[in-house]
């Protein structure tokens, strides 16, 4: 905390004046806070326990899951053995997914004797690593009925399964290269963008990659520089392809935004194949079944998941239609030397992380030049957290509270229960929504379902050895144990494609984090987001400004822009009317207003209103909700002592002179505050703004401004910048 700002003007320094010195952001991070700093305790915790007995010893009674997780990581430390085979599993790969082990465009341009079979190739590396290249392709629940599950095709997903070394930098490198590659088109139209200024650092940084690794693996198979020009040549064609590709994705979401934001369902198109494949051959002269041939490979070998082409339909939307004509006229365009050379590269980029120890440098290089840190983390920490990311369950056996069900998850569930009354009392009073829609909204905040800590089943050591069961981890390489999770995860989600759908956990129980799925009307509270500084805070006035206003914020989430579309057993659905409706937009413009209004001095950079609303809104009702979820809690129990001081309060807590002094309210708020602190570079604040989220500081100053209890507990007024008055209050919940 930072005593000499005034709650009321800065309360972000007021609570988060300290944390960048008491916590510093490790240097591979653009950006640090709690929840960062907690995953990293966690990861920790789990790397002791990968780490500890050995495998084999003869009086282990572990289970045979956890006896795997163990043995994935430790070919995932055996980087002696990684180094020793160099790309030899990577070529082996390369060959059974029918590419070759180096493209035609650098070993022998001039050819014209490239037989592609391209749709096979790119089905293929879907089944096996999850990947989507060129068309995207899942199992998705129908949003009319999420009981149902439809096999879909669309644009390719940026996100994968693919444990990188650091998710949220991929992540971030992916969005970086998508925006510079989209902003050529905004630059053409003339509309400056700042990311353009950048783009030609991170377009050549990434070039440079790109030319480092290929150079890597043709020196295997030949002189590199031999093919020196061919390789440069290769670059630009692989460059140009994605580029365009990128342009295609932009215009399909652009173009279906307005329909999501408007809740129209119509877009949703449900067709059999054939159907599809004529509607997008429709430009291009030769009509094909590449659709046909792509779900036949997939499928292969898979007899509960066959598809009836006569029968059967699949899932698709008007925008995936743009974008699947869009990308086929340019695949039927395109040279085959030169489509081999972007798939190969799709494939190689994802892959060669799992290679050699130089590998993984040049790849910290790459990034440092993008992002300004340093990625580079120890092998142990890299691989605990990419188990833990491909065996979360198994992991969470690991580090399990044996008391937690007893102890720790009825209070929680006691803490859920006064939020939810909490929310159906401002429901109850709202002065903007009819009776109709209360109703039905009271309803659906009634059938939320909550799933709180870890699945019972992972404590019965035979389903958590049944869930895991068909995979084999040998004592082999690492990427070849990568490719065996990978592929037993994306066919099993195949081979369930048909059943009833059941709701299972959103995440791993080691996620610090939160989650809200509207599709089934559910939030999950994992385990690892029930600890200190998010709960066990020692008052529950504390824990109620923390965890309880994640909870709150998940629950209110199912009645955001976007999950008021959704009703009580998580259909979309019309189920407000639309006099609420339109009672509703109009206050979302009240905070599209408020936010777009917040600037980020150390960027001149202002907030996105439109693209962070719904959070803003969760954000708003949930700290609404949990305070007054405390009121009900005091009703109930009575008040709480308050805080003794320091000297005898354990300084693990939030520490700092003189707590005594604060009344509950006020502690609350702190307590809420805390939650939001944060430090982040420039690159990192740059980051954010893409995000749903707002920085920290902007979602303190957002919900408390908003807040009348906030303004009363630390006695602001108008004309202090966390007070606005009634008439600019914005207010859904
Ligand atoms: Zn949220």
């Amino acid at each position: 905390m930072d005593l000499s700002a005034h709650p009321c003007e800065d309360f972000f320094r007021f609570t988060c004046g300290n944390f960048e010195v008491e916590h510093p952001r490790p240097d591979s991070q653009t950006s640090h806070d709690w929840f960062t700093e907690k995953q990293s305790k966690v990861l920790r915790d789990i790397k002791k326990k990968l780490q500890s007995t050995s495998i084999n010893s003869e009086h282990n009674d572990e289970p045979d899951a956890v006896v795997k997780a163990k043995m994935l990581f430790k070919s995932c430390l055996n980087s002696a053995l990684n180094d020793k085979l160099q790309f030899d599993p990577l070529f082996r790969l390369l060959g059974d997914f029918g590419l070759p082990k180096l493209p035609s465009i650098i070993e022998n341009p001039t050819t014209n004797d490239v037989k592609l079979q391209w749709i096979k190739i790119i089905a293929k590396v879907k089944r096996s690593l999850g990947v989507d290249i060129l068309m995207g392709f899942d199992v998705f629940t129908d949003p009319m009925n999420r009981t149902h599950q439809y096999l879909a095709f669309g644009t390719p997903s940026q996100e994968d399964g693919l444990p990188l070394i650091d998710d949220i930098l991929a992540k971030r490198l992916r969005r970086v290269r998508r925006k510079i590659s989209s902003s050529v088109e905004a630059k053409k139209q003339e509309s400056s963008d700042y990311e353009t200024e950048g783009s030609e650092v991170v377009l050549a940084a990434y070039a440079t990659y790109m030319k480092e690794v290929i150079s890597a693996i043709t020196m295997k198979t030949n002189a590199a520089e031999l093919y020196a020009e061919n390789i440069l040549n290769a670059i630009k064609v692989t460059i140009d392809i994605s580029r365009e590709v990128f342009i295609y994705v932009e215009r399909a979401e652009n173009a279906s935004k307005a329909e999501i934001r408007g809740g129209n369902v119509s877009e949703l198109v449900y067709i059999k194949v054939a159907d599809l494949q004529k509607i997008i051959d429709d430009d291009v002269s030769s009509p094909s079944s590449v659709l046909e041939t792509y779900l036949t490979e997939i499928l292969s070998g898979i007899k509960e998941a066959q598809f009836d082409f006569d029968n059967d339909v699949i899932l698709t939307s008007k925008a995936d239609i743009l974008y699947l004509k869009l990308v086929m006229k340019l695949i039927y365009q395109l040279p085959p030397i030169h489509l081999e050379m972007f798939i190969w590269w799709s494939v190689v980029e994802d892959l060669i992380l799992y290679t050699t120890t130089s590998m993984r440098h040049l790849y910290y290089d790459y990034s440092k030049a993008v992002t300004g840190v340093d990625g580079a983390v120890s092998r142990q920490s890299y691989c605990s957290a990419t188990v833990n990311k491909l065996m979360g369950f198994a992991v969470s056996y690991l580090i399990l509270e044996d008391d937690f069900m007893i102890k720790t998850k009825p209070k929680v569930e006691k803490m859920l229960h006064n939020i939810r009354m909490a929310f159906e009392n401002l429901v109850r009073h709202a002065t903007w929504m009819d009776l109709e829609t209360k109703e039905s909204t009271l309803k659906k905040s009634q059938r939320m379902k909550s799933l709180i800590g870890f699945p019972d089943w992972i404590l019965n050591k035979t389903s958590l050895e049944s869930h895991y069961e068909p995979i084999k981890i040998k004592n082999d390489t690492w990427m070849k144990n990568i490719v065996e999770l990978l592929t037993w995860s994306f066919v099993e989600k195949l081979s369930k494609w048909r059943m009833k759908h059941e709701f299972e956990w959103a995440t791993s129980p080691t996620n610090v984090n939160a989650f809200h799925t509207f599709q089934a009307n559910a939030i999950t509270i994992p385990l690892a987001i029930l600890q200190f500084p998010f709960y066990q805070l020692g008052l529950e006035a504390l824990n109620y400004g923390s965890i309880g206003s994640i909870l709150a914020h998940e629950l209110t989430h199912g009645f955001d822009d976007i999950g008021r579309h959704f009703d009580e057993e998580g259909n979309k659905n019309y189920w407000w009317t639309e006099t609420t409706v339109k009672n509703f937009v109009n206050r979302t413009e009240c905070f599209k207003k408020q936010y777009s209004n917040y600037i980020l001095p150390d960027i001149g950079e202002y907030i996105n209103g439109e693209t962070t609303l719904g959070e803003n809104i969760a954000d708003n009702g949930g700290v609404r909700e949990a305070y007054y979820a405390y009121n009900y809690y005091v009703q109930s129990v009575g008040k709480e002592q308050k805080l003794p001081g320091t000297k005898k309060y354990s300084c693990d807590m939030i520490c700092f002179t003189g707590f005594e002094s604060y009344s509950h309210e006020q502690m609350f708020f702190i307590s809420y505050g805390n939650l939001w602190c944060e430090t982040m570079t420039e690159s990192g604040l740059r980051f954010a703004l893409d995000d749903t989220h707002c920085p920290g500081r902007i979602r303190l100053l957002g919900a408390l401004s908003n807040f009348k209890e906030f303004h009363k507990a630390f006695e602001c007024y108008p004309g202090q910048k966390y007070h606005k008055t009634k008439d600019e209050t914005c207010i859904i919940w």
